[in-house]
């Protein structure tokens, strides 16, 4: 495990870049996932479920996933496919200020497109206001787990990974 993680538990941007579930970059043109897998556990429905092929865990199934960031095509499957809720979306094809992120969601209420709410950090921290841009609701093919997106200032495009409702 990380060092880091391994001393208060928290994923950082730092240690996610550096794992082979990391794109290199953000896309332009469409999302992207972010597979914030770091440990190397026995577990591999991210593979499983991607259509694409565009994640490979292999054998031994302990393998970190392993992002091909040229096959993927932003679908969001494996966001809800993943036990962990370790996988995400970054999209960076709107404009210079904005920028949407998609995560899993497995709390209740669930919110309402166009509602505003506050992103929160991977620590659950408040880092600053978003507005739902699409909720997809749980179903027996996504696990029971929503997936949600948000469109936050683009500056936290790698930091905004879930919501705190103001309601
Ligand atoms: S977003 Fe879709 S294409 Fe990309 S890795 Fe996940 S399931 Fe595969
Ligand atoms: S499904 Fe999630 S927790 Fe399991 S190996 Fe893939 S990314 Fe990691």
């Amino acid at each position: 495990m990380l060092e880091s993680i391994e001393k208060d538990g928290i994923v950082r941007w730092e240690d996610v870049q550096g794992c082979p579930g990391c794109p290199t970059k953000p896309r332009a043109d469409r999302p992207v996932a972010v597979v914030e897998c770091l440990q190397e556990i026995p577990c591999n429905p991210c593979e499983t479920s991607c259509p694409f092929g565009a994640i490979k865990v292999g054998d031994p199934i302990t393998n970190l996933p392993v992002l091909n960031e040229d096959l993927c095509t932003g679908c969001g499957t494996c966001v809800a496919a993943c036990p962990g809720l370790a996988i995400f979306l970054e999209d960076d094809s709107h404009g210079p200020d904005v920028a949407q992120v998609t995560f899993p969601y497995e709390y209740l209420p669930l919110p309402e497109k166009g509602e505003r709410v506050q992103a929160t950090n991977r620590a659950g921290e408040v880092i600053c206001e978003a507005t739902v841009v699409r909720v997809r609701k749980p179903t027996k093919a996504t696990n029971k787990t929503a997936v949600i997106t948000i469109s936050v200032p683009r500056d936290y495009l790698h930091e905004a990974r879930g919501i705190a409702l103001k309601r």
